[in-house]
């Protein structure tokens, strides 16, 4: 029994493969119980590569969901690229990707084993990720700050008048009963009698994604931790904490901000964590991994007796149910209290600060938990795995001229230089794999021990080898 049955055996959710979707979807099983499969996730979100130029690139980029999370970032796929001033249009950008995996799902990809015999797998997309405004386009949906902008539900949404903004904004206040999820069947019906002018529950139109083969235009698209939880709502309540100036929550006066960089300038992480602590001073610089480490790591201490007591338990309830969610295994006690605590945090922002504070990332936590139960963990299913790829990409081309061809020919190259390593590193002398290691440490088996919390980077025994940080 491989590791991956071992998982999907198992009582707890972590790898994709443990999800319920994965499991028991009678498609999906009968996908992958045959033969040789694989199935993917997809990923797209917008590079701009240089600063002093308008255009940006589009990558679609996927992973491998039978790898598991250890390995799954140093096989990335670079399926399409788009380089172009303006944001592309859904249709065009995603036919070249769609046609290609029609094709892996009916024919596969031929291939030949380290005896020379041809083998053939084929491939299902079954997850999409990415951040609000790409899924409400890729879905031929509403933007998320308009009537009925939820991508997952009917939540008809509210307009809020924000204090300090002095501007409506379009807010998700918890309502009972819940609004109903959307399903794929009733999205394609509404998708079908729906035009830009006549919008029937938000839908504009037909998304191109109903043409990829088995892929579930609402289960397939998760919502993302990295733009929904630490971009978003830690983002969010660290900045109105910090800038509320007059409220009984603000605790962002220098004095406040001295005393808090002072613990936190402090911390020594241990090396799992990449980034040392950085003044809350830069808060509005600060990656989504900063925003991460600060919220599930630092906050208490840092907003203890800085916060009034309500405001710091309700930041908590955020705070405990991330910590549970992210957990290495997931069990399923761990999922119906994350539930119960982000519904009180909800209901809570309500109470505390209003429904202006009732944003859409906030109202995307509880679809979150959902989404654990059928995909796995949210550090498995993230845009923190695609992250680097941006900086990558961005050193793969000189020039300004056919930047497509050269960051393409640079990815087949490195993942031809790859399959090379794979076969002849391990065989190789120490000196010599010690120095690959030190040029790629791609390929040889790692050493560490996986942390109880995912989300804190690789661990390695090399860590000046530690390449990136990642959920
Ligand atoms: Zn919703």
């Amino acid at each position: 029994m491989d590791s991956k049955e071992l998982t999907r055996n198992a009582d707890f959710k972590s790898e994709i493969f443990t999800g319920d979707e994965y499991c028991s979807n009678p498609v999906i099983q009968s996908f992958v119980s045959i033969g040789s499969k694989i199935t993917l996730t997809f990923n797209t979100d917008g590079i701009q590569p240089v600063r002093s130029s308008p255009k940006s690139l589009w990558p679609i980029l996927c992973t491998i969901n039978e790898l598991p999370y250890d390995f799954v970032d140093k096989f990335i796929l670079l399926s399409s690229l788009w380089h172009c001033e303006s944001k592309p249009g859904s249709d065009s950008f995603m036919k070249p990707f769609i046609d290609e995996m029609r094709h892996l799902y009916e024919s596969g990809v031929e291939w030949h084993d380290k005896h020379g015999n041809k083998q053939v797998t084929k491939v299902l997309a079954l997850i999409c990720i990415c951040d609000s405004p790409a899924r409400c386009v890729l879905c031929e949906m509403t933007q998320f700050n308009g009537e009925f902008g939820c991508t997952f539900c009917l939540h008809p949404t509210e307009t809020a008048r924000k204090e300090f903004a002095k501007a409506d904004v379009r807010v998700y206040p918890f309502i009972s009963p819940i609004p109903p999820t959307r399903t794929h069947a009733t999205t394609l019906t509404a998708a079908n009698a729906s035009t830009e002018n006549d919008r029937i529950d938000g839908l504009i139109g037909l998304s191109r994604l109903f043409l990829l083969t088995q892929f579930d235009i609402i289960k397939g698209m998760v919502p993302d931790s990295m733009h929904a939880a630490w971009l978003g709502v830690s983002k969010q309540f660290i900045t109105l904490f910090l800038e509320s100036t007059g409220k009984p929550f603000y605790m962002g006066s220098q004095a406040d901000i001295a005393a808090m960089d002072n613990t936190l300038l402090g911390v020594q992480p241990i090396n799992e964590m990449l980034r040392t602590p950085r003044s809350l001073k830069f808060r509005s610089f600060f990656k989504a991994t900063e925003y991460r480490n600060v919220s599930l790591f630092y906050s208490v201490v840092l907003f203890k007796d800085r916060l009034p007591l309500p405001n710091l338990k309700h930041w908590l309830l955020f705070v405990n149910a991330m910590r549970l969610l992210f957990k290495k295994k997931i069990k399923p006690s761990h999922i119906e209290l994350a539930r119960a605590l982000i519904v009180n945090f909800i209901i809570g922002v309500q109470d505390f600060y209003g429904s202006a504070h009732v944003s859409y990332n906030v109202h995307l936590l509880f679809h979150m938990v959902d989404y654990v139960k059928m995909w796995g963990a949210p550090w498995r299913s993230s845009a923190f795995l695609f992250e680097h790829v941006g900086g990558v990409m961005a050193k793969r081309f000189h020039g300004s001229t056919h930047v497509n061809k050269q960051i393409f020919s640079s990815f087949f190259a490195a993942n031809a230089l790859k399959r090379f390593a794979i076969n002849h590193i391990p065989n190789a002398s120490a000196e010599i794999q010690q120095l690959y290691e030190e040029l790629d440490c791609n390929v040889l088996p790692r050493h560490g021990i996986p942390s109880e919390t995912i989300g804190k980077g690789h661990v390695h025994n090399n860590t000046h080898n530690l390449k990136f940080e990642r959920g």
